[in-house]
């Protein structure tokens, strides 16, 4: 036979199996087997022969597509790629119809930069990269779909993904919204949380910033609770699962007040509104309120409230009541202007002003009143800033009265916080009305998962952005020192600030104290860097004792450190600290709850201190906007009278246009903004001029669905054909980065989920099994340009074929660990493949045919061989699989003589994911010269995975049932193995056989390790 030469055959195969389409399911064939009645053999398209052929069992077996974007593929992309092939082909024989489509992200930043890069435009590398990666890809010997492939920024593609944008936005899911968002400096463009990585850009890794700007958000939040109850439910990596989980975030726990106190105690007065009274609305509940916690309260009746008139009012309490600089001003409703008129006649300043449903101007949504004519309407605006500390504006999302301007001209006027709520009735009129009791004392609110820990808070904790620091800047005695220590915390980014075992720094606000609430004593507040102003509440309380981090703080502080939580219970001898203690156990030293378990008390003491008990998520909305040029327009439009409008979907796909200068402009616009031609047109609602979106989408939403449209690729009316959606997902198999975590994998269920809701797919999840592949890394070291050591697979392909390259890598370790590539391994997985095509060559079957079964050693080994291939590709252990082939073919090679046809075949279908074109070869080889009259191709990867005989594994002996005619005249038992002539030989010395067999027999039949039929 000739040599072995890869580069011939692996060409020859990869055109028969292109021509023969052994991998292209048929789509549109049914589900029904029938099996074909000229072979006998199951209707598969696989078989290369059979057209129309029903579809047995659809796998449908994905793997991440690449972005092209580097100079070609890289090596631990094809170890991917063809790990996931491994797999695809050893289902295929186990009699799965198996769909392995391939397609390219090139959308998006990361070809985007490249190009940038090199200086070329994105469209013109578009073309190039497509080629040489489709080139690449066609080499590495995968069963690839080719039919199917697709191309993220191919119209035909993208014309859905905008129509998916659209279904969000009908469906309230896409929304726009003005923030603070990260912003990539480099990048220039804003970027998803997801794709900040410990601070830093996901794709160029340039220190990420916070910018406020308004843009476009899908509302994955509402699929929180959904996507985290799925997770038990979906057989996925553990380490996706449990960042999925983190990444959501769930926390349930309370929101709790801690009034502060700054200085003197405060006085409360409290003005009504038009045609009120003290008793009116929420008034005697808030009074009730106060003063339940020791403060004076003045609810004053003022004069003439059915027709009243500014003078009047005005001077009736600025006689009667006593104003100083700690009182609280609280105007609701009419009695807002009239609060700040007050304060405008006032000689000294007041602490704080808070105005409930105000207004300065007197214009109202639903009808006029008479005060409207009879009221004075002009303020010195300027002298009531001066004359108080602090301004609260309460406006009610429920009001219709005051519109949510009229707040806004206030605001204008006096500056201070304006406090979005929802009231408990229109106008704030409710009996009780929390959110006024909480903005008019100085409530510090902050959220904890551990209320039961309450009675142990010793000190609170304001992040350095917390808005109440700026409203107490007048009671904070060092003021100046604060300012400081805030200036230099916002410096920093948030990883450096919450880093694990930090120095902890901060500085106490000296002159104002929190009440803790479940103890009422006085304790004191800091600002530290640890606590991040944007989450939560921005504020927290700390309890030593039972949190590392504040116990870190307490120590370094000198603060009191007081145990709560008692894991010894009821012996009280609770340890003494040196980490906090953070377990559960009972509660100690809480007054009523002592001795009280202490997840029972959660609740418990959340009631006690009048918390509001609450589920929270760290997930936040998906931000899509992109101002950069390469990605999908987003498909909106932007009337000046009708607001935000969808593109007809008739008109899709909004086609990118060619813009010359792609380069993005930093200005927080797209470098479409500059194309007039692109971004004028009309209003599809009202046809007056409008303007389209010029921002393009994350790339994370190409390929968030691309896996439902492969299957579809041809479909022109829908974005996926339904049926064949139905009959092929979700995906059987995924396996890809472990990177794409809470990126890709989060948002692909999220995108699946939302489109099962809106009555497009039958499924919730999209991939029934994940699985993270490990990394490679080049004789010990991380591959990267800069060390010279990235690993060219053409060169290696070119050199040593694509069999000895995927099997090399497949050796290197189980497909999800990770392994080091050295040119040394790839040499000796050459010389394996070398031993089995020179056995190949040499052997020669016909000698052994005649003599039937071989030994019982090679039975066995062939048995086990096939038992362990079996179990450990099932299980992506690619290298032990190998392992065993390697073991048989030792096997074989010192057993030449014994070895036989089908123990040969069985071999080489072992052999056949791992290296398709060798066994492919030697295969059809075999198949012409012993076995089948050649009439037609079938493939080695059409044919049934081996199975093994575990009788023979466990036994060396068999009992040989003797025929003669086809009547049972005896049993003997044999060594496993024994050959014909052996099993004939000893049949014939029994009697109870050799009576019926007189002279030569005219035929026997031999079944190896089962039974001899003498016809005679
Ligand atoms: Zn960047
Ligand atoms: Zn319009």
């Amino acid at each position: 036979m000739d040599r072995y030469n890869p580069s011939k055959i692996e060409a020859k195969w990869k055109k028969k199996w292109l021509s023969a389409k052994i991998y292209e399911p048929d789509f549109l064939a049914p589900l029904e087997v029938s099996p074909d009645v000229t072979s006998g053999l199951p209707l598969r398209k696989c078989s290369g022969l059979l057209t129309g052929g029903a579809v047995k069992k659809p796998f449908y077996n994905l793997m991440m597509f690449p972005y092209p974007s580097a100079e070609g593929l890289h090596i631990g992309g094809v170890r991917t790629f063809t790990g996931v092939d491994i797999y695809g082909r050893f289902k295929r024989m186990q009699g799965y119809d198996v769909f392995e489509p391939i397609g390219l992200d090139g959308f998006g930043i990361h070809s985007e930069n490249y190009a940038l890069k090199i200086g070329k435009h994105p469209a013109k590398l578009a073309t190039v990269t497509e080629k040489n990666f489709y080139r690449q890809l066609s080499e590495i010997g995968n069963g690839f779909a080719w039919q199917e492939r697709l191309e993220t920024y191919d119209p035909d593609y993208y014309k859905w993904t905008q129509w998916i944008f659209i279904q969000l936005f009908k469906h309230g899911l896409a929304y726009r919204k003005k923030a603070a968002v990260n912003w990539c400096p480099s990048c220039k463009t804003v970027l998803a949380d997801e794709q900040v990585i410990a601070g830093k850009c996901e794709r160029c890794s340039t220190t990420v910033e916070k910018r406020e700007l308004e843009q476009w958000f899908f509302k994955i939040t509402d699929y929180a609770e959904r996507m985290l109850k799925n997770i038990e439910k979906i057989d996925w990596d553990a380490k996706v699962k449990i960042a999925q989980k983190n990444w959501i975030g769930k926390s349930e726990g309370a929101e709790i007040d801690f009034e502060i106190r700054a200085g003197a105690k405060p006085n409360f007065v409290l003005l009504h509104g038009y045609k009120g009274s003290p008793t009116g609305v929420f008034l005697p509940w808030l009074k009730r309120e106060l003063e339940s916690r020791g403060y004076r309260v003045s609810v004053p009746q003022l004069p003439n409230t059915e027709n009243p008139t500014v003078l009047e009012q005005v001077a009736y309490v600025l006689k009667n009541i006593p104003f100083n600089e700690s009182t609280v001003l609280l105007g609701h409703s009419l009695g807002a202007p009239v609060a700040i008129k007050v304060v405008e006649g006032l000689s000294k300043p007041i602490r704080k002003l808070v105005l409930a449903a105000g207004f300065v101007t007197p214009k109202f949504k639903d009808k006029s009143r008479p005060f409207e004519y009879t009221f004075d309407w002009k303020f010195d605006f300027e002298k009531v800033k001066r004359n108080v500390r602090e301004v609260v504006l309460l406006r009610a999302q429920n009001d219709s009265a005051v519109a949510a301007e009229r707040v806004e001209e206030v605001h204008k006027k006096l500056g201070g916080t304006i406090v979005d709520f929802v009231a408990q009735a229109d106008h704030v009129t409710g009996e009780k009305e929390p959110e006024v009791l909480r903005r008019t004392l100085d409530a510090l609110t902050v959220f904890t998962t551990r209320p039961d820990t309450l009675f142990g808070a010793t000190y609170m904790v304001l992040g350095p952005e917390h808005p109440l620091i700026k409203n107490f800047q007048f009671s904070i005695f060092n003021f100046q020192e604060v300012e400081a220590y805030v200036k230099s915390a916002k410096a920093k980014s948030d990883e450096e600030r919450i880093a694990e075992g930090k120095e902890k720094t901060g500085v106490e606000l000296k002159g104002i104290k929190a009440i803790n609430p479940a103890t009422k004593e006085e304790i004191p507040i800091f600002v530290a860097d640890y606590v991040l102003g944007h989450v939560g509440t921005g504020a927290i309380m700390a309890v030593p004792a039972h949190d590392q981090r504040d116990f870190d703080f307490a120590k370094k502080f000198k603060l009191p450190i007081k145990i709560v939580i008692c894991p010894h219970w009821p012996e009280k001898t609770c340890p003494l600290l040196d980490t906090a203690y953070t377990g559960e156990g009972h509660l100690v030293d809480s007054g009523a709850f002592d001795g009280t378990p202490s997840k029972e008390a959660r609740k418990k003491i959340s009631d006690f201190v009048r918390g509001v008990w609450k589920i929270q998520y760290r997930l936040r909305d998906w931000l899509i906007s992109r101002q950069r040029y390469w990605g999908p327009p987003i498909p909106m439009i932007f009337c000046e009278s009708c607001n935000w409008q969808p593109v007809p979907e008739g008109d899709l796909p909004v086609k990118l246009p060619f813009v010359k200068n792609f380069r993005p402009t930093g200005s927080g616009k797209s470098p479409l903004a500059s194309v007039k031609s692109f971004y004028e047109t009309k209003c599809p609602k009202c046809g007056k001029r409008a303007r389209r979106e010029t921002d393009v989408s994350d790339t994370f939403l190409d390929s968030a669905w691309y896996f439902l449209r492969y299957p579809s690729v041809d479909e022109k009316k829908h974005s996926w054909n339904p049926a064949t959606t139905k009959k092929w997902l979700p995906v059987n198999m995924y396996i890809g980065g472990l990177e794409h975590s809470v990126l890709h994998l989060l948002y692909s269920r999220f995108i699946t989920m939302a489109l099962h809701d809106f009555g497009y797919l039958s499924f919730e999840e999209p991939f029934t099994t994940f699985i993270g592949h490990g990394l490679i890394t080049k004789d010990g070291a991380k591959m990267s340009k800069s060390k010279g050591n990235v690993v060219n697979p053409d060169e290696y392909i070119r050199a040593y074929g694509a069999d000895a390259m995927r099997m090399y890598l497949a050796f290197l370790a189980p497909l999800t660990e990770g392994g080091d590539f050295r040119d040394s391994g790839i040499k000796g997985i050459t010389r394996f493949l070398e031993r089995v095509w020179k056995f190949a060559s040499e052997i020669k079957f016909e000698k052994i045919k005649g003599r039937g079964a071989s030994d019982s050693e090679i039975e066995k080994a062939v048995n086990e061989a096939v038992k362990k291939v079996t179990k450990d590709t099932e299980r992506l252990q690619y290298n032990t699989s190998i392992s065993a082939l390697m073991v048989l073919i030792n096997i074989f090679e010192e057993k030449k003589e014994r070895v036989t046809l089908r123990q040969f075949k069985i071999f080489l279908k072992l052999l056949a994911p791992f290296a398709p074109f060798m066994a492919e070869e030697l295969w059809q080889r075999r198949a012409a010269s012993y076995q089948l009259p050649v009439i037609s191709y079938r493939s080695i990867h059409c044919e049934p995975w081996p199975k093994y005989d575990e009788a023979i594994l466990k036994e060396s002996s068999f009992d040989l049932i003797i025929q003669v005619n086809g009547k049972v005249r005896g049993k003997i038992s044999l060594p496993i193995g024994a050959t014909e002539v052996e099993a004939r030989e000893a049949a014939l010395k029994i009697p109870s056989v050799n009576q019926f067999v007189s002279g030569e027999p005219k035929r026997v039949i031999f079944v190896p390790n089962k039974l001899i039929n003498f016809v005679v």
